[in-house]
C-alpha cells in the first residue's frame, strides 16, 4: 500500500523522467488532480502537500468541493504553509444551464464542445464582466459516444470562438479511448497535437493559445511524449 504522498511523488518522478526522455521541460506540464473519486480527507491531504490545481467533472460536485476547500483554507491552522487559493478545472460535459453556477469558481473549462455552449459562456461571462479561459474539446478517438467536436470541425469552431470577446480560447482538450493498445492511444494524442499546431499556424488564435490538456491515470506518459501541457489524473492518486 502506498499513501497519497507516495503516489503523487511517483507521478511527479514519472513526469520528470518522461519529459527528460523527450527533451521537454517538466515545468511545461501541469498536473491537475481529479478529485471526483476522492474523500474530503484525501483532498485535504493533497492540499497540504502543496497541490493547487484540481479538477471535477460534475457541476454540483465541483461547487460542493470548492466550497469545502475554501472553508478548509479559511480555518486551517497548518504547520506547513497552505496555498492561498486553489485553481478549479471543469473537465466534464457541461450543460448550458449550469454555466452561471461555475463561472465564478473555475479557472479553466476544459470541455467546450459546441458553438452554442461557447456562446452561452461568452454571454454569461459578459454579465459578470469576466473573460474565462476555455479549451475546445476534440474527439480524436472517433468513438461516437465520446464528447468533443470532430477533428475536421475544430479549426472553424476555433475561429468562431475567437470572435467572442468574453472567452479566451486557451487550447485543446482530448481523451483517448479506454484501451491497452498504446498505438491507438498515441494516435489520438498525436492527432490533437497536430491539430493544435495547425490552429496555431493558421493564426486564427492569439498567443494565449498554449494548452494541450490530455493524459489521465493510464495514459499520461504517452500524453507527455505527444506534447501534453496539462494532465488530468485521479484514480492513480486516490484509488486503492
Ligand atoms: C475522471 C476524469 C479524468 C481522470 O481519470 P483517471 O483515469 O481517474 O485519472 C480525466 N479527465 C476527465 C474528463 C475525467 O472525467
Amino acid at each position: 500500500m502506498f499513501d497519497i504522498a507516495d503516489k503523487i511523488q511517483h507521478i511527479t518522478n514519472d513526469i520528470n523522467e518522461t519529459c527528460a526522455k523527450v527533451g521537454r521541460n517538466s515545468s511545461q506540464v501541469k498536473l491537475v488532480i481529479v478529485t471526483k473519486s476522492a474523500e474530503f480527507e484525501q483532498i485535504k491531504e493533497v492540499i497540504t502537500l502543496g497541490c493547487t490545481d484540481f479538477g471535477e467533472s460534475r457541476v454540483q460536485q465541483l461547487k460542493k468541493v470548492a466550497a469545502q476547500v475554501d472553508d478548509f483554507l479559511d480555518r486551517a491552522e497548518s504547520i506547513t504553509p497552505l496555498p492561498s487559493k486553489i485553481d478549479w478545472h471543469m473537465i466534464g460535459h457541461l450543460q448550458r444551464n449550469k454555466i452561471q453556477q461555475i463561472l465564478p469558481i473555475v479557472s479553466l473549462i476544459h470541455s467546450v464542445d459546441s458553438l452554442r455552449l461557447a456562446e452561452e459562456i461568452n454571454s454569461s461571462a459578459a454579465k459578470l464582466d469576466i473573460c474565462p479561459r476555455i479549451l475546445l474539446q476534440v474527439n480524436t478517438s472517433e468513438e461516437p459516444q465520446k464528447y468533443g467536436v470532430p477533428v475536421g470541425a475544430a479549426i472553424h469552431l476555433a475561429e468562431q470562438f475567437q470572435t467572442m470577446p468574453n472567452i479566451q480560447l486557451a487550447g485543446l482538450m482530448t481523451m483517448a479511448s479506454l484501451t491497452l493498445n498504446e498505438d491507438i492511444i498515441r494516435r489520438s494524442f498525436s492527432r490533437a497535437r497536430d491539430l493544435f499546431f495547425e490552429i496555431k499556424g493558421e493564426k486564427v488564435v492569439g498567443p494565449q493559445f498554449t494548452e494541450l490538456s490530455m493524459g489521465m491515470s493510464n495514459d499520461y506518459r504517452i500524453a507527455i511524449e505527444e506534447g501534453a501541457t496539462i494532465l488530468r489524473i485521479g484514480s492513480a492518486i486516490f484509488a486503492g
